[in-house]
């Protein structure tokens, strides 16, 4: 039974804020992405929050935006492939604000390479990236957090890792993600026990800018007319909408949460 007198209390919007949290947020470079998105959400919530990418000129960009606006920030050089570039980067944001409360891995690299036409290369790169990559971030935070008895580990998977693709990635993109969501909820059943919640969000659609920079119009035109008859939403999705489900995830709101892979992708789930 829940007490009358808590009720207030468990629906102030306080529950969402990250006030005193230390946040990393991988492949948070480009201007329109993800990444950056979340943040940003992270920042205006309270957050000192570390922007990590191999794009350092954007993480700098980042940064400094975060600063001018009042808020606590590190730009951090990330090459999430690279076990001594991970070391390197959760001891820097350490050192500056504190062991880290909660990871995003985002970073992810998108082919849409057919399987016939598929390399082992290539197979590799985008496991070493979209997979490997989050496991190497989470290896490295989880002493600290597993010492303190919390954290939040938020992992960036795709709707492509349901359905075996998607429009921008084909097989290879959709193993890697699928995997992520195995990843996000083996993390959720080992670390549960030591106070340590692991939850991924799996994006549709969403503009980070992809859809200008190809400059076709015929594709633009193919991908509303797709997006009109499988979204019953009716739009694609804004990197603030997965920062709005992120935020979610890492606060005090979601206390009770771990384990989940929440979609958040207009509802298209026949694409
Ligand atoms: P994006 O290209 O803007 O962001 C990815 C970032 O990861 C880039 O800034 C890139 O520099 C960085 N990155 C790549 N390799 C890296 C490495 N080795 N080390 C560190 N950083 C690296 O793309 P986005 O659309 O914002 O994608 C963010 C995440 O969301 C990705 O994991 C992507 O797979 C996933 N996602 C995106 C969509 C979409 O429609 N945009 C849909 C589903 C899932």
């Amino acid at each position: 039974m829940q007490d009358e007198n808590n009720v207030e209390a468990v629906w102030l919007p306080d529950s969402f804020r990250l006030d005193g949290k230390v946040a990393l947020v991988t492949g948070a470079g480009y201007e329109k992405g993800i990444g950056r998105a979340i943040g940003r959400a992270y920042a205006a919530a309270g957050a000192a929050v570390g922007f990590a990418d191999l794009d350092s000129v954007g993480t700098h960009n980042a940064a400094r935006e975060v600063r001018e606006s009042g808020g606590e920030t590190l730009s951090l050089d990330l090459d999430v492939t690279d076990p001594r570039s991970v070391t390197e980067v959760v001891s820097e944001l350490k050192s500056a604000f504190g062991p880290v409360d909660i990871l995003v891995n985002n970073a992810g690299i998108t082919r849409s390479t057919s399987l016939w036409d598929l390399g082992f290369e290539e197979f590799d790169e985008v496991m070493n990236v979209n997979l490997r990559g989050g496991f190497l971030c989470l290896k490295e935070v989880l002493p600290d957090m597993m010492e303190r008895g919390s954290g939040s580990i938020i992992w960036i998977s795709s709707q492509a890792g349901r359905q075996g693709g998607g429009i921008f990635g084909s097989s290879h993109y959709a193993a890697s993600k699928a995997g992520v969501m195995g990843l996000c909820q083996g993390a959720a059943r080992e670390l549960g026990p030591y106070g340590i919640r692991s939850n991924a969000i799996a994006p549709g659609l969403i503009d980070t800018g992809i859809i200008a920079r190809t400059s076709d119009p015929q594709f633009e035109q193919r991908l509303n007319e797709l997006v009109g008859q499988s979204t019953p939403l009716r739009q694609v999705g804004g990197a603030e909408h997965i920062a709005y489900a992120a935020l979610y995830l890492a606060s005090e709101a979601s206390a009770y949460t771990t384990g989940v892979v929440l979609d958040v992708n207009g509802g298209a789930y026949f694409a």
